[in-house]
């Protein structure tokens, strides 16, 4: 599924990856044409990592068979929140209120749906359709408006929205993803804000929802040499902020953690086992069908051009698949 240009699912549906294979970093040493970047051998983004913490089996199912998911309306509801956000800052800031944001969710909705016409289908036709689609706007509309208790947007001025950033580590391995929004005051202090459209979690999922925030401080840090001040996750579910102020030492951690998952996925390359790992979030996966665990039957891994090239590793009996990117499979971490 593609939504656009403003939202979360389009980045997971492919248009904003980049092509299996290997290339040169493109880093700021790079295009100072000072030196190059090291081979990358792989890629990975906050979602794509999450979905291999949550399950092995599902990165299968999005990233290496990539099976397409039927559009979920609570995805999509974040999508559609994203880009109302986004657009409310192009608006001068004593523009930036409520019922701005409100004007705005209607056509932003339409713009979704005109980019993507398959998105009607998530509620159905007629009279019971439209009270379902209107119970589900209404949502929408909750958040935007909870967003206002959470903070004034005619008092900020962001340096950047849904801004895409990458870079590769030594290792080869590239690190890339779309942060919401970044602030930076006056004195350089750089806060990374994400929105996101469901509940705060409870403490014990916490460090879980740090994790993708940890991410994009490391890669923001390994491109700027500066760690930003602040990680600031706002739940628009429930009016609750989510604030961390990283260190050095953390975001070495969440290097060395995001290197160790990239090996356990190219371990499952090589070997084929994709192991399923039930959870809570089973109830929402759409590949329950096709997933031993429901007494389904994975369909056989699919065989890349190049084989053992690039990304595949040692192969063997077992088939391989020469992926390096993270492509592909809806973006969940909205919610
Ligand atoms: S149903 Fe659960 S165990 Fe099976 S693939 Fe989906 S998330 Fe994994």
């Amino acid at each position: 599924m593609t939504t656009g240009t403003d939202g979360r699912v389009d980045e997971a549906a492919g248009g904003r990856d980049e092509a299996p294979g290997t290339e040169q970093a493109p880093r700021a040493e790079q295009a100072s044409g000072v030196e190059q970047g090291p081979r990358v051998v792989g890629s990975l983004s906050p979602s794509r990592a999450g979905d291999f913490m949550t399950c092995p089996l599902l990165y299968r199912f999005r990233v290496i068979d990539k099976i397409p998911e039927k559009p979920s309306p609570a995805a999509v509801r974040g999508t559609l929140v994203h880009a109302v956000l986004e657009r409310l800052f192009d608006r001068p800031a004593a523009e930036r209120t409520a019922a701005a944001a409100l004007e705005l969710l209607g056509p932003q909705w339409e713009r979704l749906l005109a980019a993507e016409p398959e998105l009607a289908t998530m509620f159905a036709e007629g009279e019971a359709g439209e009270a379902e689609r209107d119970g589900w706007l209404e949502q929408a509309r909750r958040m935007l408006e909870r967003y206002f208790t959470m903070e004034d947007p005619r008092r900020l001025e962001p340096a950047e929205r849904e801004l895409f950033v990458e870079t590769v580590l030594e290792s080869g391995l590239k690190l890339r993803g779309f942060i919401d929004r970044v602030d930076v005051a006056p004195s350089g202090d750089v806060r990374i804000v994400d929105y996101k459209t469901g509940a705060a979690p409870r403490a014990d999922f916490e460090a879980r929802a740090l994790f993708q925030m940890k991410f994009y401080a490391l890669v923001l840090w390994r491109l700027h040499g500066r760690v930003p001040r602040l990680l600031q996750l706002m739940y628009l579910g429930n009016g609750e902020i989510l604030r961390y102020e990283p260190d050095e030492a953390d975001l070495r951690a969440t290097e060395r953690k995001v290197e160790a998952l990239w090996q356990a996925i190219r371990r499952a390359m090589d070997t084929g086992e994709w192991r399923p790992r039930t959870s809570r979030l089973c109830d929402w996966c759409d590949h329950k069908v096709r997933c031993p665990q429901f007494g389904g039957t994975p369909p056989p891994l699919p065989v890349l051009a190049g084989g053992a090239g690039e990304g595949g590793g040692a192969g063997g009996a077992v088939p391989v698949v020469a992926v390096t990117a993270d492509s592909d499979g809806p973006e969940y971490d909205d919610l």
